[in-house]
């Protein structure tokens, strides 16, 4: 990997961005003013893929003339849009005039198909789940939503050799037992419960060892593999299962960074470099164990804060306690803004956890009201009078 060419890349990213989708709550209206505008572009081929439940429309856009054949498709679940923001910042990158070497090889050998929000009525609401309440995402075999049933309908058509199912995952997975959350997580999803590694998935587990060897020159230690049971209704499973080598990237958090705005040029860095990979071939050159090397998604073992040996009193009695705290992201009625709310998440031995924030506590006891899975609404003041 030409690591010269990617920090370029990263230096020159603020270029590329799309200024109008800088927070997470856009909505179909500011996808389709951005549709509008690829269209009138000669270099995109820009078509109505279909319809969403509640008619809103689903857009397929497609570039490259190469024999390769690519499917990326974002925010199938509508509160993860951190990938759509990196799709229309690879637009404009690849509408731009610099880097024109790298990309002609990559148009020269791929032809790339992009879905942007797959699940536009998700969107609308900041939920997960289409307008029937039916989460995408576990209707691979049924294909019941008319949004899934576009994907794989344009999957089948095009033969996608390579796949690309880009979702967010919450801010409290770690990369391995590290402190740092998993900002990055990959998965070669499974095709069958045994786990197979048959040539489809193996070549994803290449290209995935060579992807994280990339991003831990921007967020060492940040990167993490995605749990590979087999989930015989998702979509990755099946895609693999359908020949197409999928590629699972789970949007994480990173420090100070609320918005993933930091995440978001991680996906357009990755994506790019798979491109750059697959147009080469040179993924080959990876292996399953360097694939295998990379440290698991842990799950929940992060806190927003974590306070440590504060003391409770209690009926008199004195307790020494960890308390593991959340902050919740309240939407507002239109789901266009948030507010955060806090709630105790855990109290007891949190010393395997980690926290975004951590408070030493020790000689000082908490004032108020400690309650789990209620409000955190204390104060912590010294033990000893000053
Ligand atoms: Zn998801």
């Amino acid at each position: 990997m030409d690591i010269t060419f990617y920090s370029l890349l990263e230096q020159n990213y603020s270029k590329y961005t799309e200024k109008t989708l800088f927070h997470r709550r856009f909505k179909h209206d500011a996808i389709k003013k951005l549709i509008k505008s690829l269209s009138s572009n000669d270099f995109y081929a820009v078509k109505e893929l279909g319809r969403s439940v509640e008619n809103r429309a689903i857009y397929h856009i497609r570039f490259g003339h190469g024999t390769t054949t690519i499917l990326l498709w974002s925010q199938m679940h509508g509160n993860e849009p951190t990938a759509t923001q990196a799709l229309f910042d690879l637009f404009h990158f690849f509408d731009s005039d610099d880097f024109t070497k790298e990309k002609a090889e990559i148009l020269a050998q791929l032809t790339i198909h992009v879905i942007p929000m797959l699940n536009p009525d998700g969107a609308e609401r900041f939920q997960r789940r289409n307008a029937l309440g039916i989460d995408p995402n576990r209707d691979a075999q049924q294909l019941q939503a008319p949004e899934t049933r576009l994907l794989k309908k344009l999957r089948d058509r095009i033969q996608a050799d390579f796949g690309f199912n880009l979702h967010d995952q919450t801010a409290y997975y770690t990369a391995g037992n590290t402190p740092n959350p998993a900002t990055i997580s990959f998965l070669a999803p499974a095709s069958d419960i045994a786990k197979t590694i048959t040539p489809t998935r193996k070549d994803a587990m290449q290209l995935i060892a060579q992807l994280n060897d990339l991003l831990q020159e921007f967020i060492p230690n940040h990167v993490a593999k995605y749990d590979d049971t087999f989930s015989p209704r998702s979509f990755g499973d099946n895609m693999q299962a359908w020949g197409t080598r999928t590629i699972l990237v789970e949007s994480g958090a990173y420090p100070n960074d609320q918005e993933r705005q930091l995440t978001r040029k991680m996906n357009f860095l990755l994506i790019m470099a798979a491109f750059q990979s697959i147009a080469r071939k040179d993924y080959k050159n990876y292996n399953t164990d360097q694939y295998f090397a990379i440290p698991d998604n842990q799950k929940e073992k992060l806190f927003d804060r974590l306070i440590r040996n504060a003391t409770i009193e209690y009926q008199g009695s004195s307790y020494q306690t960890d308390i593991g705290i959340n902050q919740h992201e309240i939407d507002s009625s239109d789901h266009k803004t948030f507010t955060l709310q806090s709630e105790v998440m855990d109290i007891g031995d949190l010393s395997m956890y980690h926290g975004y924030e951590e408070i030493d506590a020790t000689g000082m006891k908490l004032v108020g009201k400690l309650e789990l899975g209620k409000k955190a609404n204390f104060k912590l003041i010294s033990l000893r009078p000053t």
